[in-house]
């Protein structure tokens, strides 16, 4: 079984796109989307839910408001300033004391020197996650809660549920949409897969895009492809990032020249290959041959 993981610097580039016109073309594969913070390979591939998740990427801490005594300690311990009191409001009115769920960052410091055991300390739940059929597959996917952390977990455990149903559908191929960046989310995107493709655009951010994710692909030791995508709306610049991946011995596996079937296509929710037979799709179906190829 092989993992491929599509990645790109930033958003916008047209990578779930390619893993969507990607989920069309393989023939035995399962699709993880690995991109939690802003997943949207759902809507392309309307994915029919069959299991669904709490997922809780760790603790937080919670005071029980009969039980305080209002010493203030967890207040003045939090170094994340989770912690507020309404102040004393009146003689009659003892302050209390509460947690915002948003910035506990769950490091048990106010649970453990509450003096008389008034903070409860559970399970936070961060976000669901699914398991799927599409019309091209099984796909395991995730919706993470507004502004909260710990998507690097996540990310692994959607890998992981992948690689298992990969192995009990005798499935020989996993297609990852990765999360943009270079952070955890990235880190546990790619971590231990097969080859890394890079998605990028010929603007200079998106040079440094691919200077910094490639930098990243080589220090993990993970083969890894290159696509300029809309490489015909500057082809001064998409020479210039053919030149940059070849000086790191990445190889370019595909120029995709800028057409409006990929929004159209999205907005049709169907994938550019679906959508039109043009050119577009041959350059897609020849970047997937030449990525086929290197998974060997
Ligand atoms: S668990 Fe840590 S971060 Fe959360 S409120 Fe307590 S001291 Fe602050
Ligand atoms: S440390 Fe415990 S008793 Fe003191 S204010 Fe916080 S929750 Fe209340």
């Amino acid at each position: 079984m092989k993992e491929l993981v599509v990645i790109s610097g930033k958003g916008g580039t047209g990578k779930t796109s390619i893993v969507a016109s990607f989920a069309g073309l393989a023939k035995n594969a399962v699709f993880a989307d690995c991109d939690v913070d802003a997943a949207d390979l759902h809507l392309v591939l309307e994915p029919k839910v069959k299991h669904e998740s709490d997922f809780s990427g760790g603790k937080r801490a919670s005071i029980v408001t009969e039980q305080c005594v209002g010493c203030g300690k967890c207040k003045d311990l939090c170094r994340f300033d989770a912690v507020s009191s309404n102040g004393s409001l009146s003689d009659s009115e003892a302050e209390t004391f509460t947690v915002d769920p948003i910035s506990c960052e769950g490091c048990k410091v106010c649970v453990e020197f509450c003096p008389v055991g008034a903070i409860d300390f559970k399970d936070s739940v961060n976000g669901r996650w699914f398991i799927s059929d599409t019309r091209f597959g099984p796909m395991v996917h995730a919706e993470l809660g507004i502004a909260e952390g710990n998507s690097g977990k996540l990310v692994t455990l959607i890998r992981r549920e992948a690689k298992r149903i990969a192995a009990e559908e005798n499935r020989d191929l996993i297609i990852a949409d990765g999360s943009p960046g270079i952070g955890c989310p990235v880190i546990a995107s790619i971590t231990g897969a097969d080859l890394v493709l890079i998605i990028t655009e010929p603007t200079l951010s998106g040079k440094h895009d691919l200077e910094r994710v490639a930098e990243l692909t080589a220090s993990f030791g993970i083969p890894t492809l290159v696509c300029i995508n809309k490489s015909d709306l500057n082809p001064q610049m998409t020479s210039q990032i053919a030149e940059e991946a070849d000086n790191r011995g990445i190889r370019l596996a595909g120029k995709i020249r800028y057409d409006k079937a990929f929004t159209k296509a999205q907005i049709m929710k169907a994938t550019v290959i679906e959508y039109t037979g043009g050119w577009v799709s041959e350059e897609i179906k020849a970047l997937w041959r030449n990525v086929i190829y290197e998974l060997g």
